[in-house]
Parts: structure tokens; sequence; C-alpha cells
């Protein structure tokens, strides 16, 4: 038996850099791609993803903390990476000694890095975040052009670049147009000051596909580098959603076949009663592997090429799935939660969309337990 056989993820690196050129080919040449690794690269994995990445068309690499920065550091050193979170106190000196650049939103911030910089005697390229309207970090854009000048000042830091983030790009047109004005009406300032900025940049997922000035020279997607669609209500600004496709499968097996009776309950808390006859089957995933308990009596997952609904609850292992009418159904067989079988598929978003959940939330919480198995790598 392979060590696979019960519950695995495949993870398609031609589809891979194909979104990642689908994305370059949507923003132009000049616009350099920053690709967002945060989270096991979107539970992809982030070492092979980074590896892969790293010879297919990104220049820089976005992550969450210090330990995912080493872990790009420990398949290559060219690609500079930014730290997309604030930065504790006690990562400062660590950034600074590997090289990861921060991302600021007050001077104070600031002159923590001025000071480790000083010390250890390197120069720190450091980018400032601006809060236009997402609440999260940055320096409030009407304030911005002075503290980034007082930032630009301080001994020991570089300008290195200057962004902010949307909150709600796939729905929210009105909220993003001025957040993209308040930006801009920055930028224009920091121009009439001479301040110098490299990198200038927005773009996340949702912007690249709605709104239609995403350029600067700067894109940050995360969801669309793996083939995701962030799902929203505002119509698509352009074609890419059409040229991405997922690089992840979610597949596991079925371990068991019953037929039961009308009145017979499954699983935990019997929420699902029989009201005829059917035939079930258990399949060796649960929510130990990610596969949330949120999809109990909702979900799909495709068995001898058919949707069949989840039923009952899913437990930590196992989850039941209904067969009625699949003659073939066999211990060993392939069940697929996220991907393709024949002629059917069920996409990441579909099942989000079962659960009450996003996109990102299924993709990151694969857990541990589930081997990434890659497949196709293309040339670099
Ligand atoms: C996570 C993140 C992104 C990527 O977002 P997607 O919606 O996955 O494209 C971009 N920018 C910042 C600051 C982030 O934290």
């Amino acid at each position: 038996m392979k060590a696979h056989s019960r519950c695995w993820a495949e993870v398609d690196l031609d589809a891979l850099c194909q979104n990642v050129s689908a994305i370059r080919q949507r923003v132009g040449a000049g616009v350099r791609v920053l690709a967002v690794v945060k989270a096991d690269a979107y539970g992809h994995g982030l070492r092979q993803i980074a590896a892969h990445l790293m010879g297919n068309g990104t220049d820089v690499f976005g992550v969450a903390n210090m330990v995912e920065a080493r872990a790009i550091r420990s398949v290559g050193n060219g690609s500079p990476v930014l730290m997309l979170g604030a930065c504790l106190p006690e990562e400062v000196e660590d950034a600074v000694h590997e090289g990861v650049m921060p991302t600021l939103s007050s001077v104070d911030e600031a002159r923590w890095f001025s000071m480790a910089a000083e010390k250890a005697g390197v120069t720190v390229p450091v980018q400032v975040k601006v809060d236009t309207g997402m609440g999260r970090l940055g320096v409030v854009a009407e304030e911005a052009a002075v503290v980034i000048c007082d930032i630009a000042r301080l001994p020991g830091l570089r300008l290195e670049g200057v962004y902010t983030h949307y909150a709600a790009a796939e729905e929210d047109e009105a909220f993003s147009a001025r957040q993209w004005r308040r930006f801009k009406g920055l930028l224009t300032e920091l121009a009439r000051l001479g301040v110098v900025v490299p990198s200038v940049h927005a773009g996340n997922s949702a912007a690249l596909l709605h709104e239609s000035e995403v350029g600067l020279n700067l894109v940050r997607p995360g969801l669309l580098v793996y083939g995701i669609v962030p799902p929203g209500s505002r119509p698509m600004a352009c074609e890419l959603a059409g040229r991405v496709r997922p690089v992840l499968s979610l597949k596991c097996r079925v371990s068991f076949v019953k037929g039961i009776s009308a009145g017979d309950s499954l699983s935990y808390g019997r929420t699902f009663v029989a009201e005829k006859a059917m035939r079930v089957a258990t399949v060796t995933a649960g929510y130990g592997d990610g596969y949330p308990r949120a999809a109990s009596n909702r979900a799909q997952v495709l068995v001898g090429g058919r949707r069949c609904r989840v039923v009952g609850r899913v437990t930590m292992d196992q989850t039941l799935v209904d067969v009625t009418g699949l003659d073939q159904v066999r211990t060993g067989d392939e069940a697929v939660l996220v991907g393709r079988q024949g002629e059917e598929r069920v996409t990441v978003s579909e099942l989000a969309g079962w659960c009450g959940m996003v996109p990102w939330e299924i993709l990151t919480g694969i857990s541990y337990r589930v081997p990434r198995i890659y497949q196709n790598g293309c040339a670099a």
C-alpha cells in the first residue's frame, strides 16, 4: 500500500505555472508578480511551490511569518521576501539578519528596524502599508505622505515599496473605487514631494479580476495563483478567470459499502435518517484531514464519476456518502472531495459554498496528515 492511499492532495505544477503566466499576461510587461505563499502556500506545500515559482515568473514572495520566510530561503536565496503582516518586536532582528522586507505602519515600527539595521551594519529595504479602507494595518492614507517621508529619512532603511489592500474588490465597486482614489491621491502627493518608490501595489486576486486599473508596477495575487477565482458578485473586468485552473485536488478512498433500510440513522448525532432503502459508502477522509465538519449533510463527493451527497455528520477520519443507484462501487475505489473524476468536477469554491466557508479556508484547512503529491513539474 502506498502511504498516500487514504487521503491525499494532488498538486498540478503545470497548472500553477500556467496560472502565473496568465496573471503575467493580464498585467503586462513591466509589472512584477509577488506570489502570496503564506499558510503553506495556501495548503499546497510552501517549499515545493516556492521552488517551482522561483523559476517560473515570480519576482517576489509574500509571507505571514519568519518560519515561512525561512522556508523560501531554504529553497533559494535570490528572491525578495515581503512580510505581509506587522513584525512583532522579537522578530525585528531576525528579519533584518535574514533579509526579509518588513511591512511598516508607523514611524515607531520603522525606528526598531532602523536601529536593528544600524546595529547589523546593513541597509534594510522596507515597504509602507497604507490603510485606504481595510482597517487592519497601515497608515491612514491622508497622513501617509508625512509618515513615509519620516520613514525614508531614518538611517539604515531604504524605501522599497508603498502598498494598500482592498477590503471588498469582489463585491463592492463603489468602496473599491474610493480605496483606489485615496491611494492614487497619496501617490500623486508623493510624486509632488519627489519621493521615489520602486514598488507600488494594491492588486490582490479579486482586484486583478474586477478592477480595470491594477497595473501600478507590482501585483499581489494569492488565490488566483492556485487557480481559484474568489467568489463575488461584481462582473469581471477581464478574461483572467477563464485562463486559470485549479492546482489542487483532494482525494480519498471508499473503505466500506453497505445497504441500509428506511428508518436507519447515520453517524454522530443521528442527523440523517434514511427515508427509504439506500446504499451508503464510507470514505477515508474527515475533519482530521481538513474536510470540514460543516460539509455534513450538505456537500457532494465524486464516486464512480457521479456526484454523491454527504449523509450524516462528517467525523474525524471518515465520511459517509449516498451511493444509491451506483452498482459498481467497491472498497478501494477513489473518491474525489475536490477535483475531477470522469466528466464531473467539484471545485474548492463549491465546497466552500456548501460549508458556509470561503475557498481560502478550505485550502488552508487541509491538514498535516494529508500528503501532497506533486505532478507535472513544469519547465523552469
Ligand atoms: C493574503 C494577502 C494577499 C493575497 O490575497 P488573495 O485574495 O488570496 O489574492 C494579498 N495581499 C495581502 C496583504 C495579503 O495579506
